[in-house]
């Protein structure tokens, strides 16, 4: 198997190079919907999560109040420390577990990553051991907020304040072993996602 780390800011399209390798073949495993599977109602981290925030974290349905849940740890930096140490360990075993499922085989396997580079701007890539290559999409931030804006609904504040809570577009460069420019047109992007995926699959297996 052949192990990538993809990781990029809110918007930088990241999402759309990850749909992009499995188009070519890859295997995927996204830590936002793994984190969404274990915040389902019932689970040990959707239960541990209503200890510490209540009810009040709870929508009507019984389902995860994201919103609630983002009020309360949105620049709120010991909130965010707690629901890290809440989610992190059960998200790192789900995908140690995955991983351990096609080691040996001859996939490329994709691990989506968004906060591989912390807002702090360390990068949490060494928890991963042994990955070939660490790829990063990069846009600039002012046509990433009019995407925001455009094609997923965010208010112009709102999409400038989460990109300014997340790491720099100069740290995770600067963890990258390889950078996808997503500046251009979706044509732009679909030729630099053929050029990455050709060099991905001269990296070594494991
Ligand atoms: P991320 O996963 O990094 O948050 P997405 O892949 O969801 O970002 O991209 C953000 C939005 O911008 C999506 O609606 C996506 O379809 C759109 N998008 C991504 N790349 C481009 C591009 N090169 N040109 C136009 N729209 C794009």
């Amino acid at each position: 198997m052949i192990e990538i780390a993809l990781t990029g800011g809110i918007g930088s399209g990241k999402s759309t190079v990850a749909d992009g390798f499995v188009d070519r073949g890859a295997l995927l495993i996204d830590a936002d919907r793994i984190v969404r599977e274990l915040q389902e109602p019932g689970r040990p981290v959707f239960e541990a999560m209503v200890q510490r925030w209540g009810a009040a974290i709870v929508a009507e349905d019984g389902t995860l109040d994201r919103g609630a849940v983002a009020e309360r740890v949105f620049n709120d930096a010991d909130e965010l420390k707690a629901l890290g140490e809440i989610v992190h360990p059960a998200l790192y075993n789900e995908i140690e577990r995955r991983r351990g499922l096609n080691s040996g085989s001859d996939a490329v396997v994709i691990l989506d990553l968004p906060l591989l580079v912390g807002a702090d701007g360390t990068s949490i890539a060494d928890q991963f051991g042994e990955i070939a290559g660490i790829v990063v999409v990069d846009a600039d931030p002012e046509i990433t907020v009019e995407r925001l804006v455009a094609n997923r609904g965010f208010d112009e504040a709102d999409a400038r304040a989460r990109i300014a809570n997340q790491a720099s577009r100069q740290d995770r460069i600067a963890v990258a072993d390889r950078v996808i420019d997503n500046s251009g047109d979706l044509a732009a992007l679909e030729r630099n996602i053929d050029r990455a995926w050709e060099w991905i699959t001269t990296l070594p297996h494991k």
